[in-house]
Formats: C-alpha cells, sequence, structure tokens
C-alpha cells in the first residue's frame, strides 16, 4: 500500500475497544461515555480485518485501545493473529498497554510470539499515580511489568511529559528504566478529544525537557528507528535508550508508515486529522474481502500529507482511546 505522498504502509494499529480501566486525566474525562458494546466488531472480524492489511502488506501489528487486555477474550485475538508470525507475513505483533493486567498476560502473551511490548507509565510516585490514572494502583503496574520481563518480553516504558506534575521526575523514571535494561520513550501531550480541561496546563514541549535533560545525561543521536514516530539518543551514564515522539514541536509526518483501525472497524489514515472510512460495512457486506480491499485502497489514497496539531484547540474530536496510541 502507497499513499499519494509515496509512504509505504506497513505499520497497523488496532484499537480493540474504547474501554479502558484507568482514567488519565490528559486522555479521556472521568465520566467518559464509551461506544456500546453492540458497536464493536468481534475478535473474529477484528482478526479478518487485520489479516486483511497484512494480506495487502502491513508487516507491523500493534494492539492498542482503551486498555487492550480488558477486552474479553483478547488473548484468542493475540493467537490467532499469531499465525502470521511463521510465514513471515507479519514481522511484529505487538501491544501498547497500561499494564494493569500484564501480570495475568504476559506468558501468554510471550507464547503467542509477541516479544515487545509498550508500557505507558508516567510516573513512579504513587500518589501522582493515582492522581494521574484518577484512581490506577501504582503497585499493579509495577509487578506486571515485572511479569513481563521475567516472561522474556523486552519492555519499553512510554510516558507523556506533564507540565508540573511529572516534568521533574523524568530524569528519575529514565534512570530506573534503563537500570532495568527498559528503553523509555517521552511523548508530548496532543490535543485529542474533549477532556474537560485545558490542554496548555498540561503540556510541556519536548525540546524543553531534552534541553534540561542534556544538563544531566550524555545524549547521542542514533540513527535506529522501530518503524515508529519516535528520535531515539543514547544516554551514556545510563547506556541506555530514551524516544522522543514530538508531535507538536516536530511533526514526523514525511516518514508516516501507520494507519489505525478502532474497535468499530474505523480506518484513520492520520492521527491529527478528521479522516475516516468505514470498514465494517464492507466487512460485513461479503465473506470474501474484495470489497474490503478496495474500501482499504480507497482510503489509502486519501492519506492526509500530515497533522497540525495546535495545544489550545482539540484539533480533532476523538480521544486517543479510540484510535489508539
Ligand atoms: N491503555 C493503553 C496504554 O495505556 O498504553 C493503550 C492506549 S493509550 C490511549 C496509549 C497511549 O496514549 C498512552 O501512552 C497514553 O499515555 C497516551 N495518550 C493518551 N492521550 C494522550 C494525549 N492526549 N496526548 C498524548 N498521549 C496520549
Amino acid at each position: 500500500m502507497t499513499d499519494p505522498f509515496g509512504r509505504t504502509i506497513s505499520y497497523l494499529r488496532v484499537s480493540v475497544t474504547d474501554r479502558c480501566d484507568l482514567r488519565c486525566f490528559y486522555c479521556m474525562s472521568e465520566d467518559m461515555t464509551f461506544l456500546p458494546k453492540a458497536d464493536l466488531l468481534t475478535l473474529e472480524e477484528l482478526d479478518r480485518l487485520c489479516s486483511a492489511f497484512v494480506a495487502k502488506g502491513v508487516r507491523k501489528l500493534r494492539l492498542t485501545g482503551g486498555e487492550p487486555l480488558v477486552r474479553r477474550n483478547v488473548m484468542s485475538l493475540v493467537r490467532s493473529l499469531s499465525r502470521h508470525l511463521p510465514t513471515g507475513a507479519l514481522r511484529e505483533l505487538t501491544m501498547t498497554t497500561n499494564g494493569t493486567q500484564l501480570a495475568r498476560f504476559a506468558s501468554e502473551l510471550r507464547d503467542c510470539g509477541v516479544r515487545r511490548i509498550n508500557v505507558s507509565l508516567d510516573t513512579l510516585d504513587e500518589a501522582k499515580f493515582r492522581a494521574i490514572t484518577r484512581w490506577g494502583e501504582l503497585d499493579k503496574v509495577l509487578a506486571g511489568i515485572e511479569a513481563a520481563r521475567a516472561a522474556g518480553l523486552a519492555v519499553k516504558i512510554n510516558a507523556v511529559a506533564l507540565k508540573n506534575l511529572n516534568e521533574d521526575e523524568i530524569p528519575a523514571l529514565i534512570a530506573w528504566a534503563h537500570g532495568k535494561g527498559m528503553a523509555v520513550t517521552l511523548i508530548e501531550v496532543m490535543p485529542m478529544g474533549e477532556i474537560g480541561a485545558g490542554r496548555l496546563d498540561q503540556y510541556v514541549p519536548l525540546s524543553l525537557v531534552r534541553a534540561r535533560l542534556a544538563k544531566q545525561f550524555t545524549l547521542t543521536d542514533l540513527d535506529e528507528s522501530t518503524g515508529g514516530p519516535a528520535r531515539y539518543v543514547r544516554v551514556a551514564e545510563t547506556g541506555g535508550t530514551l524516544g522522543f515522539i514530538t508531535p507538536m514541536t516536530h511533526n514526523f509526518c514525511e516518514s508516516c508508515n501507520r494507519v489505525r483501525i478502532t474497535c468499530t472497524g474505523t480506518l484513520h489514515t492520520c492521527l491529527g486529522q478528521e479522516d475516516a472510512t468505514d470498514l465494517r460495512k464492507p466487512l460485513r457486506a461479503s465473506e470474501d474481502n474484495e470489497l474490503l480491499a478496495a474500501a482499504i485502497d480507497r482510503a489509502i489514497g486519501t492519506k492526509p500529507k500530515g497533522h497540525d496539531f495546535i495545544i489550545d484547540r482539540p484539533s480533532v474530536s476523538r480521544h486517543m482511546s479510540v484510535t489508539g496510541g
């Protein structure tokens, strides 16, 4: 799949549910309304949809959410999608999770061919963790991370940089993760969805965070890429890798290889634009994938050049939990 700007699409992110067991204040409001369960694609339909993308050249598949591990029976989807790994059709099957359910599922993920996962964790301070997630328990996430490491999964920690909240803690978070052999990626807050609060109170540009880190650590730019939007540096003092995802201060659209589908089968070819294509209809209209493949081609043919977020304006009405991170 190649879009009008010559970018090859090889990475699919799938939000398997918009529901989450946490309520991170920058992601959703406390009384978030979730989609009616009846609107969701079944796990079999999600498998068919993902497999159609694999047949069209997707090589990396990330399951996300909401919280992917709260979708009932989600491991049956992971297991069925893993059939594409030994054939080489799929190079990587991975997941982004908040880690709360990992103690239960880590071994099975590894058993299904998952080798690396991203765990979202913005703080190591229990009280701050509760304040950010509204009711989450840090211990559960830390136990989940340990379970994942014990199961042999490589864990990358994703942390959203939050003004006046975890800014001062970022060096400690990096030292902690790198001390355990885990890479870290920092993310800028994006103006996605109405959350009942101003984004300017949350946003801190990563250019500033990086400048501060550079006073304490020796950062060396790396060429390496994991197929995602992050730019990486090596931290000499810890020996670990640090990524920066900077949708606000530096957009990375020129190398975008990604599209996203929601749990209702809507395809979004850009995280930061309102473009949407319904794939549920063609999926359900016939048992073969001809209509579906045509709808996918049409959507890829209109993938926007890039996003243009403005921090104090909700640029996109969808919450991150709908499209998946
Ligand atoms: N529940 C899973 C998790 O926590 O990783 C997967 C979905 S969550 C929406 C994916 C990532 O998006 C998390 O790292 C979360 O912190 C991040 N996120 C949510 N809303 C965001 C926003 N408005 N700007 C930047 N990142 C956001």
